[in-house]
């Protein structure tokens, strides 16, 4: 072939198909790729491997709207949960509920009085927002938030026991993903770490052994992602706070999920709540905010107003305090509690957790021929009971009957694994990436957390094999 001639920016900058591009990206992000595309295209060119068709206007154009329509798509995609781990952490955790996503768009839009007192126009502190709301619903004296639960046990650890030896049961030295472990935040803190019993069992004893003036608090984590069953033994926090009182030492406890309503009224597994912490004597209760609380990233101190005062005018607590819209959405989210017969259904997350599994199981009656539809004899779609989770950690041997679509390949076992794997990827690459599980040789869909069926729905034509 022949070699062709690129033509110069200057003739595609006057040209109508460039010009739509300008306007909607700007010009500097249309030049640079127009000039990229037109360096990557200059050496083929001279070599003739290019056909003069594809450098016309049109074919240019319509290359460079394709670069800068990626490029400007938006990272942060949404996604179909269909894993039946309800509160994902690689999936942002807990949704928000109607009335806190109002109340994020309320905050984000307008000046507002985050530290400000309009009763005395003065200057006030972001913690009084919610105070009166964690008072009424958990008899807590004082609350302090900061960005999540690890920030909320490091602070806590740092302004309490700084310097001073921490102790706590070898059975709860815990790692939570991400390579938050409790050893690891305590040195952080600068807390020096006490270990006390074993593994399996620990006592009263153990705890009163180890306490010297040297001691400046007794820890209790509630190991949330694992179970030790058998041979097992700990200390009550009751029991750990009568030590700890008697020794004037402050208990802390880290709930990890932390929840403010009994969950088994919903037909959920029994998890601690802040209230029995506090009432047992925990001092300090720290717990997430987007856990089983259902709320926005953010981290719970809560305690007396004595050590929360302590651990306010730490000044790490400037550096880890939570922004306008955490709160705003945290407040919306604590309102609703105080209705708990409505919870369930004004609480996103406590809704999906409590959904009954015979309307799953109707929801993936009706979807499942849909979804038949679009494989061919090569697969097998059927509608199954699964079981999902909770998930960040909460009850995790704990499952949440579900109903799930259950799509099997048939062909030789050979081909199987692959046919899995790139069926796994066609639903990740949908425009609403639907996330599924693979489990014994087929592809799970749990639609405990499916609400937009329609939207699920609109886009299974893009499945079908052709
Ligand atoms: C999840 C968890 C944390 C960390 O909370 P984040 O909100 O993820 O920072 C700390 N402690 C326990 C026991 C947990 O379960």
């Amino acid at each position: 072939m022949t070699p062709v001639r690129l033509p110069s920016v200057d003739r595609l900058l006057r040209s109508p198909a460039i010009a739509p591009l300008q306007q909607r990206y700007g010009r500097e992000a249309m030049l640079r790729t127009l000039r990229d595309l037109l360096d990557e295209l200059r050496e083929p060119a001279q070599k003739g491997a290019l056909a003069a068709i594809e450098l016309s206007e049109a074919v240019l154009a319509g290359r460079v709207g394709e670069r800068l329509a990626a490029q400007h798509a938006s990272r942060i995609r949404r996604v179909f949960n269909l894993t039946g781990t309800v509160l994902h952490t690689n999936l942002g955790r807990a949704l928000l509920p109607e009335e806190a996503i109002e109340a994020v768009s309320l905050a984000a839009r307008y000046p507002l009085n985050l530290e400000f007192d309009l009763a005395t126009g003065k200057r006030g502190d972001r913690d009084d927002l919610i105070t009166g709301l964690i008072r009424e619903l958990t008899g807590a004296e004082a609350v302090t938030v900061v960005n999540n639960n690890a920030a909320a046990v490091l602070l806590t650890l740092n302004s309490l026991g700084a310097r001073k030896e921490g102790v706590i049961s070898r059975g709860e030295l815990i790692e939570i993903g991400g390579a938050f472990r409790i050893p690891d935040i305590m040195s952080r803190a600068g807390v020096k770490l006490v270990e006390v019993g074993t593994t399996n069992r620990t006592h009263a004893r153990d705890y009163e052994a180890v306490i010297n003036p040297r001691t400046g608090l007794l820890m209790r984590v509630h190991t949330s992602n694992y179970s030790v069953q058998g041979f097992t033994a700990s200390v009550p926090t009751a029991q750990l706070a009568g030590i700890a009182h008697a020794n004037n030492l402050p208990l802390l406890e880290d709930l990890g999920s932390g929840t403010l309503v009994d969950l088994t009224r919903w037909g959920l597994p029994k998890e601690p709540t802040v209230q029995e912490a506090l009432r047992d004597g925990a001092d300090i209760v720290t717990f997430s905010g987007d856990k089983l609380l259902g709320g926005p990233q953010a981290g719970l101190i809560l305690g007396s107003r004595e050590l929360i005062n302590k651990i306010k005018k730490n000044p790490l607590k400037r550096a880890l305090r939570v922004d306008k819209l955490t709160l705003a959405a945290l407040e919306a989210v604590l309102n609703l509690y105080r209705d708990p017969d409505r919870l369930a259904e004004r609480l996103t997350s406590l809704r999906l957790l409590s959904r009954p599994q015979g309307q799953i199981m109707a929801q993936a009656q009706r979807i499942a021929p849909l979804v038949a539809q679009q494989f061919g004899q090569d697969w097998q779609v059927s509608v199954q009971a699964a079981l999902g989770m909770i998930g960040s950690g909460a009850q995790p041997v704990a499952r949440l009957p579900s109903a799930a679509i259950c799509i099997r390949p048939m062909q030789s076992k050979r081909l199987r694994g692959r046919a899995l794997r790139s069926l796994e990827e066609n639903l990740r690459c949908l425009p609403i990436p639907v996330l599924g599980r693979i489990d014994d040789d087929a592809l799970w869909l749990d639609l405990r957390q499916l609400d937009d069926e329609a939207a699920f729905t609109a886009q299974l034509h893009l499945l079908a094999e052709d």
